[in-house]
């Protein structure tokens, strides 16, 4: 641990440029998360603003085809009720969270087959006509449905790295590939996406240096939303027996990826608040600022379980939307009013190709 951590801090605030080796001094060492948090707020109140996001997200489908290690979607999981909303269904959600004041929709679902581009595409152009931005959480797919998804009006894809570790990502996702989840991104990329990508944080045999290089990741491909998650174990998958992640690290790692991406768009995620009540809260104040409130009602809501204990599950929608204004002002902060795209400087400093970019 280098003793100079503050003189980092303060480079990182200034210059948005941190080395791999100091990026996981910092993530290292617990000491540095007050000042890294606040520097982070910082930036963030500087370059996004106080405004919060609120992105109404509909959970559309459990059927996965993947068979992630940490995943309770995942194919082999027997325990999993499996549900898929029809494309009516999907669209009535989309309309009540427009009107619970909703300026994004996330369309989010396992890797399903049944929703061929074509009937997502349906999908998204009548979700379109309310007005809202349209993010897709849907997983690997050809360039070519992308394509078609874009083309019907899609504005946004989150698709999570997981892990820059080739080795560990290959090892927790049977049967895929990390060079075919790079050509994802780049191809969503391409096509005019906003991007979101991002890692689980406490996966076994993940290092801080690897963590570190997500970080790295994420500034060389210029994503335009970051989210991670800690882990959270799910008792129904082969990483059942493995610790959740350790919220203090993902804190650093939040306001990290704020110091070194300055205009993204970073959420406080539902698993953040699963592990650690408050979470959100302390999240928002060390870099984030978007947050997904769960739209999915019924029996979905409750059968679209990645991992255990997930929260708000038991409140509805409507619930949420009150709840969720009540704490963007009690944080002094607001809920932002149009679709919440990433804004750009005028005079964005590129970030510097890296080993790990493209
Ligand atoms: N099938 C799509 C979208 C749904 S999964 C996809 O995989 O991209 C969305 C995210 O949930 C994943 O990216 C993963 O990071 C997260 N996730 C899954 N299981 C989890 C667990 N046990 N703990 C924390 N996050 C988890
Ligand atoms: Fe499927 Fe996504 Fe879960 Fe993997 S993380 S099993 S792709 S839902």
């Amino acid at each position: 641990m280098t003793k100079d951590w503050p003189a980092l801090v303060e480079r990182a605030e200034r210059t948005h440029r941190l080395t791999e080796e100091e990026l996981a001094s910092l993530l290292a060492e617990p000491a540095t998360e007050e000042a890294m948090a606040l520097a982070a707020d910082r930036v963030r109140a500087a370059f996004v603003g106080d405004a919060v996001h609120l992105r109404g997200l509909i959970e559309f489908s459990s059927f996965c085809r993947r068979n992630c290690h940490y995943c309770g979607l995942r194919r082999e999981n027997e325990k999993a009720g499996r549900y898929r909303l029809t494309p009516e269904e999907i669209v009535a959600l989309a309309e009540k969270a427009r009107g619970y004041g909703y300026h994004t929709v996330v369309l989010q679902s396992g890797e399903d087959g049944w929703f061929t581009a074509e009937r997502l595409a349906d999908v998204i152009r009548a979700v379109k006509r309310l007005d809202v931005a349209v993010t897709l959480s849907v997983g690997e797919r050809p360039i070519g449905d992308y394509r078609a998804w874009r083309d019907a009006g899609a504005d946004r894809f989150l698709l999570r790295i997981e892990t820059t570790d080739r080795a560990l990502y290959e090892r927790l996702h049977p049967g895929m590939s990390y060079d075919e989840r790079r050509r994802c991104l780049r191809d969503l990329k391409r096509l005019g996406y906003e991007v979101g990508t991002g890692c689980l944080v406490g996966l076994p045999g993940q290092t801080i240096d690897s963590l570190a290089r997500d970080v790295l990741f994420f500034q060389a491909i210029d994503a335009d939303m970051v989210g991670i998650g800690p882990l959270v174990p799910n008792e129904d998958t082969p990483l059942k027996g493995a610790p959740p992640g350790d919220m203090g690290l993902v804190r650093r790692m939040v306001a990290a990826i704020r110091l070194l991406l300055p205009e993204a768009n970073i959420p406080a995620t539902t698993a953040m608040e699963t592990l650690s009540p408050g979470a959100r809260e302390r999240i928002l104040r060390s870099g984030a600022n978007v947050v997904m409130p769960n739209v999915t009602e019924g029996e979905a809501r409750r059968l679209y379980a990645l991992y255990p204990g997930k929260a708000c599950v038991a409140d509805t929608p409507e619930e949420c939307r009150f709840c969720m204004a009540a704490r963007v002002k009690a944080l002094g902060r607001f809920i932002g009013a149009d679709k919440g795209f990433r804004r750009r400087r005028a005079n964005p400093a590129p970030p510097e190709k890296t080993a790990a970019g493209d």
